[in-house]
C-alpha cells in the first residue's frame, strides 16, 4: 500500500500577510505525514518591481516574463519568499528544504512558445519531474518547500505558475505516494459568484468547471488552478481540494470530482 503525501500549495496574496502567512503555516506543521509546499509570490515580485521602476504585464492570471523580469522573480521567489519560508518552518520545528525546480532538477520545463500571438517570455511549461530525487528527500526526513521557478536544462530559469508546479508534483509523486493536494488561497474556495463569499461550491464537479468557464464566471488565476487539479485528478492524485489557507487539516473548500 501507499503511504500518504501532502502537497500543499500557498497562493502569493497569502505570503504576503504576515498574520495569514502564520496561520497557514501553523496548519502546515500540524500537518501528519509526508509533505510538499509549492509557494506562489506574485503580488510581493510586483511591489519590489514597482519599488525598481518595474511595471508587471498580466495576460490571464500569468506573468509576462521579459529578462528583467525572470532576474526580478528569480531573487524574489526563489530567494527572499522562499527563503524567508524555510526559515519560518524550521523555527516551528519543520526540517524544511527550500528548493526551485533546477535544484535536482527537481521540476524540468520547455520555454513556452507564442501561444494565440501572446509571448510570455521567459516562463515554462513543465516536462519533467525529479520524482526519485523528491522521494529520497522526504524518506531522509525532509520537507521540500518549492519556489515557483524551474529550468529548462539549457541553463535557463523559468517562471512557472505555482498552481501547475503544484499540480505537476502531485501527479508525478502519484506513482509513489497516495497524494492528496490543496491548493490554498485567499478565498473559501470555488465561488459560484467570486463577489459572494455564501456560494461556495462543494464538491466542485468538472462539468461546471467547463460552464463556468464559457460563462465568465470562473476567470483569471483560478483557471489555470483548476485545469491542473482536474488534469491531477484525472492522473492518479487521490484528492484535490482549492481552500482556504487556514483550512488544510479540515475538509472545508471545494473538493473537486471528475
Ligand atoms: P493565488 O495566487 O492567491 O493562489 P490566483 O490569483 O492565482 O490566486 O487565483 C485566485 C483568484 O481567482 C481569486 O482571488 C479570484 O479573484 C479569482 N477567481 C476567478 N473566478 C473565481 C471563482 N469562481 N471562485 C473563486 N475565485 C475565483
Amino acid at each position: 500500500m501507499k503511504q500518504p503525501l501532502n502537497v500543499i500549495k500557498i497562493g502569493g496574496a497569502v505570503i504576503e500577510d504576515p498574520e495569514k502567512q502564520q496561520a497557514f503555516l501553523d496548519g502546515f506543521v500540524a500537518l501528519k505525514g509526508p509533505k510538499i509546499l509549492v509557494h506562489g509570490g506574485g503580488r510581493i515580485a510586483t511591489e519590489i518591481g514597482e519599488r525598481l521602476g518595474m511595471e508587471a504585464i498580466m495576460v490571464e492570471g500569468r506573468r509576462v516574463t521579459d529578462d528583467a523580469t525572470v532576474d526580478l522573480v528569480t531573487m524574489v521567489y526563489g530567494g527572499l519568499v522562499n527563503k524567508q519560508m524555510t526559515a519560518k518552518l524550521q523555527s516551528l520545528g519543520v526540517n524544511a528544504i527550500g528548493l526551485t525546480g533546477a535544484d535536482g532538477s527537481i521540476i524540468r520545463s520547455v520555454k513556452r512558445p507564442v501561444t494565440n500571438g501572446v509571448d510570455y517570455g521567459w516562463v515554462g511549461d513543465p516536462v519533467e519531474v525529479n520524482a526519485d530525487f523528491l522521494t529520497k528527500m522526504i524518506e531522509a526526513g525532509g520537507v521540500p518547500v518549492i519556489a515557483p521557478l524551474t529550468h529548462d536544462g539549457a541553463g535557463h530559469i523559468l517562471n512557472t505558475n505555482a498552481d501547475t508546479i503544484a499540480g505537476t508534483i502531485a501527479l508525478a509523486m502519484a506513482e509513489f505516494f497516495e497524494v492528496n493536494l490543496a491548493l490554498t488561497f485567499e478565498l473559501d474556495g470555488v465561488l459560484a459568484d467570486v463577489n459572494d463569499p455564501e456560494s461556495l461550491i462543494n464538491p466542485f464537479k468538472e462539468s461546471f468547471f467547463i460552464e463556468m468557464k464559457e460563462s465568465g464566471a470562473i476567470h483569471s488565476g483560478m483557471i489555470p488552478k483548476l485545469e491542473n487539479s482536474f488534469k491531477a485528478l484525472h492522473s492518479g492524485v487521490k484528492g484535490v481540494r482549492i481552500c482556504k489557507y487556514d483550512q488544510i487539516n479540515s475538509n472545508h473548500g471545494s473538493l473537486l470530482q471528475i
